[in-house]
């Protein structure tokens, strides 16, 4: 299964991505933690891309395409995959076709996951992760049982840069302006299904397999 995964920042798409590698037996790719990584780990690209980042801007469709194409060359992919958070514009989009098509194995599904607006603004500004296991939390909707300390391993628990609420704004802007035209690109092309992603984890997750199938 080559699946994409559609969404504004904070509809859920990483969460539901994990669980689909589980039952799919693919990998995930997420352009945010690949980027996250390089910015952890300090590299050239690392540096580069952080000054967009932090601002809830978008890093450049060069930077972003090469990182894509050169993961999806490896081994691990053959099987199928699924793109959370890439493509986030047209030109990634296009550039992503074009990859796909060279490697004979275009996409089978792109999958939007719908929340509106608030609801967005809530889990994004409320997001907590954990230093040491990475467990995610939220104030509103899933607080650990101690302010700011992880319940399953006691570590300290943070906001992304990102998290913060003018980069949110942002993000939004960001995604609206840049990200959403993509749910045409993939109607036009028959294959955009549609889940609303509000309920429990499990509840969207057997929304999504429904409309994905199990191919
Ligand atoms: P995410 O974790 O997917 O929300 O990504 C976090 C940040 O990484 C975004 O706000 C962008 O600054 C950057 N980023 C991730 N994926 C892309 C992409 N496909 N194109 C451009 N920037 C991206």
């Amino acid at each position: 299964m080559r699946l994409v995964l559609l969404g504004a920042p904070g509809a859920g798409k990483g969460t539901q991505a994990k669980k689909l590698i589980e039952k799919y037996g693919i990998p995930q790719i997420s352009t945010g933690d690949i980027l996250r990584k390089a910015v952890a780990d300090g590299t050239p690209l690392g540096k580069e891309a952080k000054s967009y980042m932090d601002k809830g801007g978008l890093v450049p469709d060069s930077v972003v395409i090469g990182l894509v194409k050169e993961r999806l060359a490896q081994d691990d992919c053959k099987k199928g995959y699924i793109l959370d958070g890439f493509p986030r514009t047209t030109p990634q989009a296009e550039a992503l076709d074009k990859v796909l098509a060279d490697m004979k194995s275009p996409l089978d599904v792109a999958l939007s996951v719908d929340v509106d607006k608030n609801d967005l603004m809530k889990r994004l500004t409320g997001r907590r992760t954990c230093k040491s296991c990475q467990q995610m939390y939220n104030v509103y909707f899933s607080s650990p049982k101690k302010d700011g300390v992880c319940d399953k391993c006691g570590g300290q628990l943070f906001q992304r840069d990102d998290d913060k609420e003018e980069t949110i704004k942002n993000r939004l802007d960001v995604y609206e302006k840049s990200t959403a035209p993509l749910i045409d690109y993939y109607k036009k092309q028959n294959i955009l299904k549609s889940v609303v992603g509000v309920g429990s984890i499990d509840d969207i997750f057997n929304k999504i397999v429904a409309v994905i199938g199990t191919k």
